[in-house]
This record gives C-alpha cells, sequence and structure tokens, in this order.
C-alpha cells in the first residue's frame, strides 16, 4: 500500500513510483481490457484499487509476455491499444479513504 498519494489541481493523480507521472487509462484492444500506465515510467496496474494497494509491474514487459507486441519493435500501436483520459482523484476516493491514505495537494 502507498504511504500517500499526489494530486495536482486538475485533480489528476501521480504516480507513486516515480511521482512525475499521471496516470493514463490505456484499452488494450485485443482483450478489450482497461488497465492504468504512468506517463513517464511505465508502470502498470491493472485495477485502480491497485494503483492504491498494490505495487505496480512494468508495462512493456507486460505487452512482451503477454503477446501483445513482438519484442523486434515492429508493432503498429494502433492495433495495440488505445489511450483514453488520466486517472482523477475522485475514481480512486473511495479506496483513499477507505486505507487512510494520505493525500498531498501539488
Ligand atoms: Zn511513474
Amino acid at each position: 500500500m502507498i504511504k500517500y498519494i499526489k494530486v495536482d489541481k486538475k485533480g489528476y493523480i501521480y504516480c507513486s513510483d516515480c511521482e512525475q507521472g499521471r496516470i493514463q487509462k490505456v484499452i488494450l484492444k485485443k482483450i478489450q481490457k482497461e488497465v492504468y500506465v504512468c506517463e513517464e515510467c511505465e508502470s502498470l496496474w491493472f485495477s485502480l484499487e491497485e494503483i492504491i494497494l498494490k505495487k505496480s509491474d512494468f508495462f512493456t514487459g507486460y505487452l512482451e509476455d503477454e503477446g501483445h507486441i513482438t519484442t523486434e519493435g515492429f508493432d503498429d500501436w494502433d492495433s495495440i491499444l488505445e489511450n483514453g483520459k488520466f486517472v482523477q482523484f475522485d475514481e480512486v476516493k473511495d479506496t483513499i479513504e477507505k486505507y487512510k491514505i494520505k493525500v498531498v495537494l501539488l
């Protein structure tokens, strides 16, 4: 579990690993699944609750392991994933309150 979470003035939460990037929703088209990825360090989580509760995975490594991308680097990213919006504080608020995570306003 994280000790605190950073939130900017627009309400976006920041990655607990690098503290530099917002967390983006990404749809993996092949399996029609939404995952959550740091825009800076490629930390990966599989649910909104996990962003607060679990250690992150690594996005590129996951994509390779699961066969979404090749290791040769000739991938057509548009057919693999679709970038969505950044995660907002309101979407994780319940978890943050439940586990009494400290909120740091930027
Ligand atoms: Zn990060």
